[in-house]
Formats: C-alpha cells, structure tokens, sequence
C-alpha cells in the first residue's frame, strides 16, 4: 500500500512498543498511548522463543536482548516424591536455535529504548477507554475526558483487559505468584534450564533463569509458585515461614532463593485468562497480541505471538492494496497460528495447573519417556519454541538468522 497512514497504538507492552517501531520504520505516522505516567511493565520472567527472537531480529534488537538475558537450552521438570522426569524438552532437538529468559523489564526496556530512538511519540498517563468512528477514522479517548488526534488505524495492543475489544473467554482457576530475585550460585541449579517441580498438577514450583537485565550487574532468577486464584487469601494468611517450608521440603535447592523473600509484597500474583476474540479486525481498528487472543504462559509464547501479529501487520499494510484488504491479510497471515497455539494451550494447561488427578498420574508416567526419543523429542521441542504450524514461513522470517548475529544465544 502506497498511502501512509495516522496510526494510534493504544498500549506499550510487546505488541504495541513492536508494532509501533515496525509501522514507524514503513514510513506510518505513529503515536503510541500507555495508561502509566511512567511507562513499565508489570511481573517477572518471560521465555522469548525463537519466533519472537526472529521479529527482534529483524528489528536489530535480538543482540541487545540477548545480552541482557540468559540462553536457555532446556526445560526440565521432576515429579515430587517420585523423581520421576515429567518434562525434558531440549532446544538441541532443532539445531541451534534456543530460547531466552528475560525478565519482562528487559524486554521493555530494549523496544522502549527503540521506540525513543525511533522518534515515536509516546503519551503516558492516558487511559484508553474507548476509539469511537468518525466517518472513515477513529479517535481514542480517554478515562480523564480527552480524546485523540483522528487516525486511520487504531491499533488495539491493550493486553486481555482490552476496553476495545468485546469480552469472551474466561479467567482460568490457577495463576502463579512470581519474584524477581538473585540468581542462587552454586545451589544446584542449571542456568541453562527452566526448571520446575510438580506434585500432581496442583502444586509447581519453577526457577527461570533470568540474566542481569539492562543496567544490572548480577544475573536473576524467576522463581514462580502455581496457586488457585481463590486461594490467594489463605496464602496471606498462613504466613511466609508456612509457605517457605512448603517449598524447601519439595524441593530443597530453593533454600536461597527463599531465603531472598522477606515479604509477600515481593511476590506478584499473575491470573491467567483463556480468550480469543472471534473478529480481531472492525473498520479502522486491529487487536494485536493479548487483545486478540490469551492463555495461560505454559507454552511461553504469549510475547512473541505478540510481536508475530506486529510483524503480521505492518507487513500486510505494505503489501495490500489498500487499508481493508492488508487487515484481512493479517488476520490470514496469524489465524492458523493462534487457533493452534491456543487449542494446545488450553490442552496442556491442566496437565500442569489443575486439581485432576488423571491427567498429572498418566503425565508423569507418558511425558519425560517423549523426551527420549528423536521424533517426539523435536514435536516437543518445535512446540515450546512456537514453530509448530510454521507461523514464521507466510512472514518470510528464518529463525536461522538468529544465530549469525546473536553468537551468544547459540550453545
Ligand atoms: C505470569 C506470566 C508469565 C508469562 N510468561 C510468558 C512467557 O514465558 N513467554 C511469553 O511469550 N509470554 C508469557 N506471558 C504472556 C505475555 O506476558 C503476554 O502474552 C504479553 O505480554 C502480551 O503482550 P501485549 O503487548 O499484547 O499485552 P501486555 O503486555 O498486557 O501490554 C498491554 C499494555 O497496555 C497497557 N494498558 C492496558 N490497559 C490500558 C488502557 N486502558 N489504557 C492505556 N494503556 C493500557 C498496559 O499498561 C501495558 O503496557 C506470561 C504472562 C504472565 C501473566
């Protein structure tokens, strides 16, 4: 598409600060709208699979990204009190490609610095609450009564609790309480694997390895506790000595870990939602990343399907003949990926967060014996990286590229 377009990015996580540089860098007029004064982002650890590592790329910010992470090569999990390996999936299986933990700050960080340098003007303190039409445009406004500049495109990036977006789906029983904290040297821990450990599905524990983040000096860890939203009360109450034991008797290496958390202040409870709105697309306005569509983190792939449907988007508005024909495109070029993706999410999900007993009972038995061999080793491995319905081939995008520039992500 010849025209440039006045485009509105409402939200500055991963989709939106993502879109924002892709839309600006094709010659769009780009402003981006965040509800905080001071643009931040909320919680702890995320997995950048090589998907998003490939939109990163292509935005020359996989390096800067990579060298504030940690490499991950594997995702490894035992089953309490039988020891049993319930999870082993190796990035190996597929080459060179792996993921990276990050703490969400980092990522931030490295595409808000972008958008900065980019010249993109962010407005901060604005609280979207709706985009009503103007004849072909839309104007955004505001939760203090003001309302935008017209735009061709609003761009939805507001995460699940969108305001643009109609509700569907539903919040899932179990979330997960995180804290950020210093990496535990010498206490046993790979520092180049996600690990957890699980008893039946309604208790997990894990340790993500986070890297020293922009500006930091030491390495950091995720350590994240799976929890029923409703039992967030008796978690208070019972105290942190009552939850600590709970932990260091299931898996004892975590003792310095715990040994970092002197209040429940430094643990976020993260509630997951399971939604995918039917039609991301109405006249003038797109839902990218969470707006369009949820899940609960067990894949790891919420970020980078984010910055997928970014990438999604700026490139069917350069290649469509006009503004409704490349919003079809998107939608085209991200469905097949996102029915997938969410189908297996809510698959897998209670196999790991729920209150059954059957399904944890035959994974403990079943998913450790796949990671042993070659064919369902590389399933489970295209799997966590996202490849699986090959999402980056429509896009023209090689997760193999990766590792030219980015030495430090290959083992
Ligand atoms: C605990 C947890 C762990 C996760 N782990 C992973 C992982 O390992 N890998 C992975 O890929 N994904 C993971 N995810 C999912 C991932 O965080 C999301 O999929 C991703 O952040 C979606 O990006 P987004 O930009 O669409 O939305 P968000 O990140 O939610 O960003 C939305 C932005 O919009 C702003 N906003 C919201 N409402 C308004 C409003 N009304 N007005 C103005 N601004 C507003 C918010 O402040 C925010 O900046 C995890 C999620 C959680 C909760």
């Amino acid at each position: 598409m010849e025209r440039k377009l006045r485009v509105g990015v409402a939200g500055c996580g991963p989709a939106g600060l993502a879109a924002a540089l892709l839309l600006r860098r094709d010659g769009h007029e780009v402003r981006l709208f965040e509800r905080f004064e001071r643009p931040q982002p909320l919680g702890s650890g995320l997995m950048i699979q090589p998907t998003g590592l490939a939109v990163l790329d292509e935005l020359g910010l996989a390096g800067r990204l990579g060298a504030v992470g940690a490499r991950v090569d594997r995702l490894f999990g035992k089953a309490a009190p039988s020891g049993r390996v319930v999870l082993d999936v190796r990035y190996a299986a597929l080459g060179a490609l792996r993921g990276l933990g990050v703490h969400r700050a980092s990522l931030f960080q490295v595409l808000y610095d972008a958008a900065v340098e980019a010249g993109i003007a962010v407005e901060t303190g604005r609280a979207v609450t709706g985009a009503a039409r103007e004849g072909n445009a839309r104007r955004l406004s505001f939760a203090d009564g003001g309302r935008s500049d017209a735009f061709d495109l609003v761009v939805d990036a507001l995460g699940s609790g969108s305001p643009l977006a109609p509700a569907c789906g539903r919040a899932l029983d179990y979330g997960a309480l995180w804290a950020s904290l210093d990496w535990p040297e010498g206490a046993g821990f790979d520092p180049r694997a996600l690990e957890q450990r699980y008893r039946a599905a309604s208790i997990m524990v894990g340790v993500l390895p986070l890297g020293p983040g922009v500006g930091g000096a030491r390495p950091q860890a995720a350590l994240f506790w799976s929890l029923r939203a409703d039992r967030l009360a008796a978690w208070r109450e019972a105290g942190l000595a009552a939850w600590k034991s709970h932990v260091a008797a299931l898996w004892p290496a975590c003792a310095p870990l715990l040994d970092q958390i002197a209040s429940p202040e430094q643990m976020t409870f993260a509630r997951y939602t399971h939604r995918t709105v039917p039609r991301p697309v109405e006249p003038g306005l797109v839902h990218i990343g969470d707006s369009w569509h949820s899940a609960s983190p067990q894949l790891g792939q919420g970020a980078n399907m984010a910055m997928l449907d970014a990438y999604a988007l700026a490139q069917a508005l350069r290649d469509g003949k006009d503004l409704s024909a490349g919003l079809r495109d998107y939608v085209r070029l991200r469905r097949g990926h996102i029915r997938l993706y969410q189908a297996i999410t809510a698959a897998v999900t209670p196999v790991y967060q729920s209150d059954g007993r059957a399904l944890p009972f035959l994974r403990d038995r079943l998913v450790g014996l796949l990671g042993r061999f070659g064919p369902t080793a590389w399933a489970q491995a295209m799997l966590v990286a996202g490849a699986a319905g090959a999402p980056l081939r429509p896009l023209g995008l090689k997760p193999g590229r990766l590792e030219e520039r980015t030495p430090e992500l290959v083992g």
